[in-house]
C-alpha cells in the first residue's frame, strides 16, 4: 500500500489532536505515522502560527483578537495557516497563546467562555491577572511556564482552577513552546482539557470505596465516622468536617465526631465546636439542616450572620462551608458539616455526593439498629425460653412438628425428638376422642390461633402427663401460611390437684346430704317418742294428780314444759333441714307478692304490736316462692319482736340495684345488736336473750341464711345497740333469656 500523501491542512489537524491532549503514541498509531514525523509536523505548525505574531511584536489595541491577527497573515501564509486558524477557533477546548514574557497574545472562543473573560481585553495580560483571586493557582501555572522557558518542548499537568462562576474545575493543561525566526523560543501555545467529570468520578469512587470498607468494618457509627469524615475531606481537598446529632437527653444537638487536616488552628476550632450543645431551631447552620432535612451552603462564612461560630472559623482560616443531612427516608438522624479554606460558591456535584453519603450513613444506622433490635429480641427470647418452665414449638404447613425446645423433656420426661416430623394426632392422647381431634385439625386448617388445648399423654414411666398447648399461625411477608408456632406447658400437677379437689368436693357434698338426711330423719323420728312422753305425762296428771304431793306436781310441770320445748326444737330443726331437702325449683317470682304474703301471715302480730311497715316497690326475682315468704316473714317478725318497750316498731323493707344482683334490706327501730354477735346470730339455736325476755329458739336467722345461700346470695346485719338493726340479703338478678 503506497504511503498516504499528507497535505498541510491534514497535517495541521493531526497536530491539533495532540494539542487537545491526545497522547503522541495514540496519534501515531491511528494515522500510521512515525513519532519523529509527528514531531516535525508539530514543530512546523507551531512555527507557522508563531510567524503570524512576528510582525506585530507587542500586542496593540488595533489587534482585536488572536484570530484576527492570524487572518491578516493569510495572504502570505500557506493553506495550512487558514485551516489552523479555523480549526483552533472552532475547537471546543480552550486554546491560548503566550509570548516569552508571559503576556497573552490571544485565545479562541472556547477559552473566552471557559474563563468568562473577553479575549481582546485580556491581550497583554498575564496568568496573575487571570487568577487574581487564586494566587496559588497563578503561581503554579507560572512555575510551569518558567520550566518550559528553561527547557523548551511540551509539558502537561493537572490543576484545579476557579473559573468564571467561581466554581472549581479540574484541568489538564497541555503546553508547547514555539520558536521565532531566530530559532529562539518566542512563546507557548496552551490548551486546556476539562477533566472535572473524570476527577469527580474518581473522587466519588475513592470516597465510596473507603466509606464502604469503614462501614463494613465498624460496629458503630461512632467508630466509623472519623474515617468517613477523613475520606470525604481528603478526597475533595476539604479542610475539616464534623458530624452532629440530636441529643434528646441534653435537649439539643451536639458535635459527635470531627476530622481536620493537620493544623493546630483547625484542631482548636473543632475542639471548640465539640464543647457546646446547641438548641434546636430553624436559624443557624446545622439547625437548618436538622430542621429541614436539606443541605445548606455558606459561600462566605464571614458574611453570614446565621453562622454562629464565625469568629472561631475565621481564626482557623476557614472561609466557606456546607452541611448535609444524614437521613433515613423522611427522618433526619443528624448532619455533617465541611469547611473550605477558600470562598466557594455552591457546588451541586459536591452536595449531591455528600447527600448520597448521608443516605448511606442513614442506612447504616438503620441497619445497625435493626441488628441490635434483632439481637436484643433474640436474647429476650432465649432468656424467656431458658427461664420459663414452658417449652416452645414450631410446625410446618403440613402441621408436622419441626422444632421443640428441650424444656418439654426436662419438664415431662417425654422424648421431644419422637414428635419431630410428626403431627400432633399421630400419637395417642388419652383424653381426646376422634371427634376432638377432628375439631382441632379443622381449626388448624382454618389457620386460627388456639389456646389451652389439653392433651393427656402416656409418660415414660407409664404415668399420665398432661400438656396444655397454645399456638398461632405463622404467615410470611407475602401473607402465605407457613405453619404454626406456640408454647406448651406441663399441667399434670394442676390436673392432679383438680382431681383431688373434685374428689374432696364430691365427698363434702355427699356427707352434707347425709347429715341433712340424718337431721331430718332424727328430728322426724324423735317426734313420736316425744309425743308419747307428752301424752302419758298428761294422762298421769289427769288420773293421779290428787294422789301426788306438792313436789311431785311441780316435777310433773317441769316434764311437761321440757317436752313442749323439745317438741318446739325438733320442729324447728325439721323446718331447718327442709330448706335444703324439700326446696322447690327456683323460678321467677314477684318479690312484692311474697312480701304481701308474709305480711298477711303476720297480720295478728303486726296489729297487736302496733307496727308500721313501709316498703320500696320490689322486683321480680328467681326464687322458691315459699322460702322467699319464709325469709321475709322471719326478718319482719324479728323486727317486731326485738322492739324497744317505749316505741312502736317502724319497719322499712327496701331494695337496691347492686349491679348483677338485688340488695334487699329490712330495717327496724328496735333494740339493736352488738357488732360482736353479727356472725353468731345466724347459727342454729344461737340467741342473745333468755326466753323470758324474748320468746324463741334461735332458728329463724339460721333458716334465713340457708334460704339466701340456696338462692346464691349472702345475708348480713348492720346495727348498734339501741339504734335499730338493718338486715341485708342479696339475690341474683334474673339473666336475660332466663324465664
Ligand atoms: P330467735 O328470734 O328465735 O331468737 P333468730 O335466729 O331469729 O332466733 O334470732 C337470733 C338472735 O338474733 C335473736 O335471739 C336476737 O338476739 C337477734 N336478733 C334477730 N333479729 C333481731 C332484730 N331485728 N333486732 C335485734 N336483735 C335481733
Amino acid at each position: 500500500m503506497p504511503a498516504r500523501q499528507w497535505d498541510p491542512a491534514s497535517k495541521a489537524k493531526v497536530v491539533l489532536e495532540g494539542l487537545q491532549g491526545k497522547p503522541e503514541t495514540a496519534i501515531c498509531k491511528r494515522h500510521s505515522i512515525k513519532p519523529a514525523e509527528y514531531r516535525l509536523w508539530r514543530k512546523q505548525f507551531l512555527a507557522k502560527i508563531a510567524r503570524s505574531f512576528e510582525s506585530t511584536g507587542r500586542p496593540s489595541t488595533n489587534r482585536v483578537s488572536f484570530l484576527s491577527g492570524l487572518g491578516r497573515d493569510t495572504d502570505k501564509s500557506p493553506e495550512a495557516l487558514r485551516v489552523a486558524r479555523e480549526l483552533i477557533e472552532a475547537l471546543p477546548i480552550p486554546v491560548y497563546f503566550k509570548a516569552r514574557d508571559g503576556r497573552h497574545l490571544g485565545a479562541n472562543k472556547a477559552w473566552e467562555a471557559y474563563f468568562g473573560v473577553a479575549r481582546e481585553s485580556f491581550i497583554g495580560k498575564t496568568v496573575q491577572d487571570l487568577f487574581s483571586k487564586a494566587p496559588e493557582v497563578a503561581a503554579k501555572h507560572h512555575a510551569a511556564d518558567e520550566d518550559l522557558w528553561r527547557n523548551p518542548g511540551t509539558r502537561s499537568y493537572e490543576l484545579p482552577v476557579p473559573v468564571h462562576d467561581g466554581s472549581i474545575r479540574y484541568t489538564l493543561n497541555y503546553k508547547a513552546t514555539f520558536a521565532g525566526e531566530d530559532g529562539k523560543v518566542a512563546g507557548l501555545i496552551g490548551t486546556i482539557i476539562d477533566i472535572t467529570e473524570r476527577k469527580h468520578a474518581e473522587q466519588r469512587q475513592s470516597i465510596e470505596h473507603r466509606v464502604t470498607r469503614l462501614l463494613a468494618d465498624s460496629e458503630t457509627l461512632r467508630a466509623a465516622m472519623p474515617g468517613i469524615l477523613a475520606a470525604f475531606c481528603e478526597s475533595l481537598g476539604l479542610a475539616c468536617g464534623a458530624r452532629w446529632s440530636m441529643d434528646a437527653t441534653a435537649g439539643g444537638f451536639r458535635c459527635e465526631e470531627a476530622w481536620g487536616t493537620d493544623d493546630p488552628r483547625i484542631a482548636a476550632f473543632l475542639a471548640e465546636s465539640r464543647q457546646s450543645i446547641y438548641q434546636p431551631g430553624h436559624v443557624g447552620f446545622i439547625r437548618r439542616v436538622l430542621g429541614t432535612g436539606r443541605p445548606t451552603w455558606i459561600t462566605d462564612l464571614a458574611a453570614d450572620e446565621s453562622f454562629l461560630r464565625g469568629e472561631q472559623a475565621a481564626k482557623a482560616g476557614l472561609r466557606s462551608a456546607f452541611a448535609l443531612p444524614i437521613r433515613l427516608g423522611d427522618q433526619v438522624l443528624g448532619a455533617m458539616e465541611f469547611f473550605h479554606r477558600e470562598k466557594r460558591p455552591p457546588d451541586e456535584w459536591l452536595l449531591e455526593t455528600g447527600v448520597a453519603l448521608g443516605n448511606r450513613i442513614g442506612l447504616f444506622v438503620a441497619r445497625k439498629e435493626a441488628e441490635h433490635e434483632l439481637r436484643a429480641s433474640e436474647a429476650r427470647f432465649r432468656s424467656l425460653t431458658a427461664l420459663s418452665s414452658d417449652w416452645y414449638w414450631e410446625q410446618d404447613e403440613q402441621f408436622r412438628l419441626t422444632f421443640m425446645s428441650s424444656m418439654l423433656g426436662e419438664r415431662t420426661g417425654l422424648d421431644a425428638t419422637s414428635y419431630i416430623g410428626r403431627r400432633r394426632w399421630d400419637q395417642p392422647a388419652l383424653n381426646l376422642t376422634e371427634g376432638d381431634w377432628d375439631r382441632h385439625r379443622a381449626q388448624l386448617e382454618r389457620h386460627e390461633p388456639f389456646s389451652d388445648f389439653e392433651m393427656e399423654r402416656r409418660g415414660p414411666d407409664g404415668n399420665s402427663v398432661w400438656l396444655s398447648i397454645s399456638g398461632e399461625p405463622v404467615f410470611d411477608e407475602g401473607g402465605h401460611f407457613r405453619g404454626y408456632r406456640g408454647v406448651g406447658t406441663d399441667i399434670t400437677e394442676r390436673k392432679r390437684a383438680q382431681a383431688v379437689l373434685r374428689a374432696a368436693y364430691d365427698e363434702l357434698a355427699r356427707s352434707n346430704a347425709e347429715l341433712q338426711q340424718f337431721a331430718y330423719v332424727a328430728s322426724h323420728d324423735l317426734q313420736e317418742p316425744l309425743r308419747m312422753i307428752g301424752s302419758y305425762t298428761q294422762l298421769l296428771e289427769r288420773r293421779y294428780l290428787d294422789k301426788l304431793d306438792q313436789d311431785a306436781r311441780e316435777f310433773m310441770g317441769f316434764i311437761v314444759d321440757g317436752a313442749t320445748r323439745m317438741k318446739q326444737l325438733i320442729e324447728d330443726l325439721l323446718a331447718y333441714s327442709r330448706v335444703g331437702m324439700r326446696g322447690r325449683e327456683l323460678m321467677p317470682v314477684q318479690a312484692q307478692v311474697a312480701l304481701d304474703r308474709a305480711l298477711l301471715n303476720l297480720r295478728a302480730t303486726i296489729e297487736s304490736g302496733g307496727a308500721a311497715i313501709t316498703h320500696d316497690s320490689l322486683p321480680e326475682v328467681n326464687a322458691d316462692d315459699v322460702q322467699l315468704v319464709q325469709l321475709l316473714q322471719n326478718l319482719i317478725a324479728n323486727a317486731i319482736k326485738f322492739r324497744k318497750k317505749e316505741e312502736p316498731p317502724r319497719i322499712r323493707v327496701g331494695v337496691e340495684d347492686a349491679g348483677g344482683e338485688w340488695r334487699f334490706s329490712v330495717a327496724d327501730n328496735g333494740i339493736g345488736i352488738e357488732p360482736q354477735y353479727f356472725e353468731r346470730i345466724f347459727m342454729v339455736f344461737q340467741r342473745l336473750h333468755t326466753r323470758d325476755e324474748y320468746p324463741g329458739t334461735g332458728i329463724g336467722l339460721a333458716i334465713c341464711k340457708k334460704v339466701v345461700e340456696r338462692h346464691g346470695g349472702r345475708i348480713w346485719a348492720e346495727s348498734a345497740p339501741g339504734r335499730g338493726s338493718k338486715f341485708y340479703f342479696t339475690l341474683p338478678k334474673i339473666q336475660k333469656g332466663e324465664t
